[in-house]
């Protein structure tokens, strides 16, 4: 028989959700499910307080790789269940510890006793002692020293009923909440930076982030569209069974250009933008928008262009990092994995489209005085019907 390994894993802040408690779990078991289909052999369970996920070992390093992108876990443990053995349990620990010793470093462990079966003849301190003074006597010389407080690896220890497990150090969740406990969102992504990390912070706030990308392809070429699908791919990570929608923006920014004044430009794509966002969000039932805008960023995120643009939506628009510096939006992209697609080349359309010099401080009836210059219904109207829907599952 091969060796099964036993992963338990922890969440927190569902602990706060009174009567919904059992619809949050159950919504992070099902996406840990989802999570680690294709791995062969895994079982799931819900005991108290916490999600155990059964595997063979061969597959336990690939589902704990998938179950950090999991948002809603705490943090998980990798663990093998055995007989309550003290040589064993530290014979264990030793072979965990030993790769993690530097030569001349210091490395501070401790080991944490669990006893669910309180007919076990040692209490939780006694086995502490009795395992990792084991270890210690093995490892001592080779920089390993005690510490309760502050150790850097802990080997916890369960003794249940039926089993004891023996778990290798916790390794950090996303934390957050499960995806979809919160309900369905539209994402406005483009190619750039900034949009795929905001949407994953509201992925990670329970919600499952559906992606919008107004394309102008004749312009930019397949580039930002081939971006764009890469980018969701790397966010589907995090969430899996999202949608992008793909509008054809060429003709509305034609328009634009051709009809109205030069530097109110920017603002007015921006306007189209949230529209079209809307009414996709209203027919599919998603109940917020969500944009990667930052204060002051650029010339569109003033307050007044901000403000031209939500004044249109009735829904929701989420803007996770308006209060976020670049450097930190530029970290979490790189831990996310987006930063490396989001900062690829690609053909710019700002030569074409993008005004000389672009208001900061748009004023509303000028606004509106040049959209009556063109029958931006009938545009936005077509750019719908002619909307792509991509699975992006199964992009791969
Ligand atoms: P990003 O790095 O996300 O592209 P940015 O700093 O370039 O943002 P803007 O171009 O002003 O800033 O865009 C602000 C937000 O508007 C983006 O974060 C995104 O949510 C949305 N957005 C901009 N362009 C597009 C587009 N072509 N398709 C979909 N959404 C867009
Ligand atoms: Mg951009």
């Amino acid at each position: 028989m091969t060796q099964q390994c036993t992963i338990l894993v922890r969440y927190d802040e569902i602990g706060l959700k009174g009567k919904n408690r059992s619809m949050f779990i159950n919504r992070l078991a099902d996406n840990i499910r989802h999570a680690l289909k294709g791995l062969d052999g895994i079982a799931i369970q819900k005991p108290h307080g916490r999600i155990r996920v059964d595997c063979p070992m061969e597959a336990a390093d690939a589902a704990g790789q998938r179950l950090a992108c999991v948002p809603g876990v705490a943090s998980f443990s990798l663990g093998v269940a055995m007989e309550p053995d003290f040589e064993k349990m530290a014979e264990l620990g030793v072979q965990w510890i030993e790769p993690l010793l530097n030569h001349g470093k210091h490395l501070k462990f401790c080991v944490k006793t669990k006893r669910a079966d309180k007919r076990f003849p040692q209490t939780s301190t006694e086995v502490n002692y009795e395992v990792g003074s084991r270890i210690l006597g093995r490892l001592h010389e080779r920089g390993l020293e005690v510490d309760i407080d502050h150790a850097d690896f802990t080997l916890e220890i369960e003794i249940g009923q039926e089993h004891t497990v023996v778990f290798k150090n916790r390794i950090a969740g996303l934390r957050g909440l499960p995806v979809g406990s919160s309900g369905e969102v539209l994402g406005l992504i483009s190619g750039g930076i900034d949009s795929p990390v905001a949407l994953f912070r509201i992925m990670k706030r329970g919600c499952r982030v559906h992606g919008i990308f107004f394309d102008n392809q004749p312009y930019m070429g397949r580039g930002g569209y081939d971006k764009v699908k890469r980018l969701s791919r790397q966010l589907n990570r995090y969430q899996s069974r999202a949608r992008l929608y793909v509008v054809p923006f060429e003709t509305i920014q034609e328009s634009i250009r051709d009809h109205c004044r030069a530097p109110n430009r920017v603002v007015l794509y921006r306007r189209m933008m949230y529209r079209i966002a809307q009414s996709v969000a209203e027919k599919q039932g998603y109940l917020g928008l969500v944009t990667g805008e930052s204060l002051g960023q650029v010339a569109s995120q003033t307050l007044e262009n901000l403000n031209a643009v939500s004044g249109l939506v009735a829904l929701s628009v989420f803007r996770p990092l308006i209060g976020t510096d670049k450097n930190e939006i530029i970290r979490q992209a790189k831990e996310l994995g987006t930063y490396e697609i989001s900062i690829e080349p690609q053909p710019d359309c700002c030569s074409v489209f993008m005004p000389p010099n672009p208001t900061t401080k748009s004023k509303i009836h000028e606004l509106e005085e040049d959209e009556a210059r063109y029958s931006w219904q009938e545009l936005m109207q077509s750019a719908i019907e002619k909307m792509e829907i991509i699975e992006v599952d199964e992009l791969g």
